[in-house]
């Protein structure tokens, strides 16, 4: 008799063990059911396999412009069969092309994420009535073979990485940009600048009352004054700026936009600081906790030497 108490006893005991139990798995499942946890994004769900190339060779109508060709929807199951899953666009290597809907929409009927390429050269054209086509001007007060221009122009950069493609960024089209940043014969970004507009702007942050000195002497003042390093951060800090401007806009239409490039610290030989300062101010601004910068391998490694994460060069 007692040991058939004892029995009930222990059996209650774990009926109610295992009610509190099933109670505990429906609470911890109804918490996880209205959390508000942010979906786990595609890139750490799937392996990054990046395929950027001269894609062009496979356009059908060779009639039409090598670069800006229209590729048929067979190219994007090769690219997804060999083991891809972004699809980096080429058409935005051609100053009014920024990419084509018909090959993002090929790219994701084939599972690819579709990345569209901004080639950095472009931000040197004059791009609206409204920009001002300001040159950009170097340390010794040159403007380098009168090509390049004012790398603190959010008129122009805003022409060049978000209007062409803010559209098919919401409509979901694009899940990348891509930037080239390869000097290709002189045709890239430039550093610091010291034109009149630039020089005026640092003087005025400064609080700084002094006459505009000509071009070629604006460097030399600075450093008189002791002044060269604020100006450099002061440059950076205002590109920074202006790249953040440009990322929210992006990622308001879609906050999974992701930014990439490679190669962005190779330094200029024109005399000017070519791609290594301009291409951080880029970096630091794109890259964000939830969409990390991402670029290949080798930049990674690059990252990890300069401490870990994207410094500011000068
Ligand atoms: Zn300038």
């Amino acid at each position: 008799m007692q040991s058939e108490k004892r029995r009930r006893d222990v059996q209650r005991i774990l009926t109610r063990a295992l009610v509190l139990e099933i109670m505990l798995i429906s609470a911890t499942n109804a918490s996880a059911g209205t959390a508000a946890e942010p979906e786990t994004p595609w890139w750490r769900q799937q392996k990054i396999v990046f395929m950027w190339g001269q894609w062009n060779y496979a356009r059908v109508d060779k009639s039409v412009d090598y670069w800006i060709g229209e590729l048929p929807r067979e190219h994007f199951r090769h690219v997804a069969r060999s083991g891809g899953t972004v699809f980096a666009e080429k058409v935005g290597m051609v100053k009014g092309h920024a990419y084509r809907p018909a090959h993002a929409r090929h790219a994701h009927d084939f599972g690819l994420k579709y990345f569209v390429t901004r080639y950095v050269g472009l931000p040197r054209y004059k791009v609206s009535p409204h920009d001002s086509g300001r040159k950009w001007v170097n340390e010794r007060g040159e403007e380098p073979g009168g090509q390049y221009n004012c790398t603190l122009e959010p008129e122009r950069y805003e022409k060049w990485l978000v209007e062409p493609i803010l559209e098919g960024v919401r409509q979901g089209l694009i899940d990348g940009i891509h930037v080239d940043w390869e000097n290709y014969r002189g045709t890239h970004e430039c550093g610091i600048c010291y034109c009149d507009i630039c020089f005026s702007r640092f003087l005025q942050f400064k609080k700084i009352e002094a006459d505009l000195p000509a071009k070629p002497d604006r460097f030399p003042w600075l450093n008189q004054q002791d002044l060269v390093v604020a100006y450099k951060q002061n440059f950076h800090d205002r590109r920074y700026e202006m790249f953040t401007a440009l990322r929210k806009k992006l990622h308001a239409a879609n906050p999974d936009l992701m930014f990439s490039s490679y190669d962005v610290l190779r330094p200029s030989h024109d005399g000017g600081h070519g791609l290594y300062a301009p291409a951080w101010d880029y970096v630091r601004a794109m890259h964000t906790p939830r969409t990390s910068y991402w670029t290949p391998d080798i930049m990674a490694r690059t990252i990890a030497s300069h401490g870990g994460s994207p410094t500011v060069r000068g």
